[in-house]
């Protein structure tokens, strides 16, 4: 359905994309996770043909976007960062001639009324976009990204400027679209794209350092490293020696009057910190709070994004 090969984005001498490759099909959502300024928009820009990249291709239901731009983007919905709104037209008219835009012809008007309905836009489709709320801008630019029932459907951040209501409807729309299409969205919400996406793919600096699915990164980082958020109340004396010398590394320390709190890593198994524990106790710490970090994603994206500086 989809096939990204080695795109090259140069601004002046700057890689926004350096050889950025990866593949999708059919009932897939891909998540894009990242720094500001990793390339994620670039590389969502290109794909939609609005962006011309410095090398490589991208081939779309067999088209390349480059080269058969008119038959790659038929089936293809973008929601841009900043959605293109008309800020003259109705939501109603600014629907319509999306729809226009796209070529639909027959049913035009069941198609808006449709589309009004699926993004809850009723209230406002009499409004000029140009005085929509944030959250509604944002449906409105959903709207128009779906109008055509598109195959292929680039959400850049459709989270932003949603408040958590609106979020949730958001993700079960984007849950209720994969069926027959391919979703690509980027988000900084790390927890949601774990949780919404088969596939997650982390950039940084225009590179690609990790793709997999959810459970690959859960497997992949439990075999490797485990991090905890330990608190201890604190009588005066340091236990870091302890710490360090049971194999714990102390990611960070912050001491308070009457607290200290550490985030640890470790390898190997998770025994390892019942036994550190035993010993803190054995020598006289108290133990206040427990915390596993279970939100692996948040890990690698951490650990990634450090490494490459
Ligand atoms: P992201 O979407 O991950 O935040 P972007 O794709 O917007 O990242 O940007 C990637 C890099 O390309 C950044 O360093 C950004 O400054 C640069 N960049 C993006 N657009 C332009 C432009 N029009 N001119 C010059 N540099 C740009």
């Amino acid at each position: 359905m989809l096939t990204v090969s080695n795109l090259v984005k140069l601004y002046g001498n700057e890689k926004a994309l350096d050889n950025l490759s990866f593949t999708g099909k059919s009932g897939e959502i891909i998540g894009l996770i990242g720094p500001n300024g990793a390339g994620k928009s670039t590389a969502m820009n290109i794909i939609t043909g609005y962006l011309a990249p410095t090398s490589g291709e991208v081939e779309i239901n067999g088209f390349n976007i480059q080269t058969n731009p008119i038959e790659a983007r038929k089936s293809t919905g973008f929601l841009p960062e900043t959605p293109p709104l008309y800020t003259k037209m109705t939501v109603y008219e600014y629907l319509n001639f999306a729809a226009e835009l796209k070529g639909i012809k027959k049913d035009r008007n069941k198609c808006v009324k449709s589309v009004i309905e699926r993004l809850s836009l009723e209230e406002v489709q009499n409004k000029l976009t140009g005085t929509l709320s944030k959250g509604y801008r944002q449906r409105t630019g959903m709207a128009q990204a779906i109008i055509n029932n598109p195959r292929l459907l680039i959400l850049d951040e459709p989270a932003s400027g949603l408040d958590p209501r609106q979020i949730t409807e958001m993700n079960s729309l984007i849950l209720s679209l994969k069926s027959d299409s391919l979703i690509i969205l980027s988000s900084h919400q790390l927890k949601e794209v774990y949780n919404l996406c088969d596939k997650i793919l982390l950039i940084n600096k225009g590179k690609l350092l990790f793709s997999g699915t959810s459970s690959e990164i859960s497997a992949g980082l439990k075999n490797k490293e485990t991090a905890m958020e330990l608190v201890l109340s604190y009588n005066g004396v340091s236990a870091d020696s302890v710490i360090l010398e049971n194999g714990f590394a102390i990611t960070s320390k912050t001491e308070k009057t009457d607290r200290v709190k550490y985030l640890l890593t470790w390898t190997g198994k998770s025994e390892k910190k019942d036994l550190l524990i035993s010993k803190l106790l054995e020598k006289g710490f108290s133990l206040v709070s427990l915390k596993l970090r279970d939100n692996n994603l948040e890990e690698l994206y951490l650990k990634l994004t450090e490494e490459k500086k």
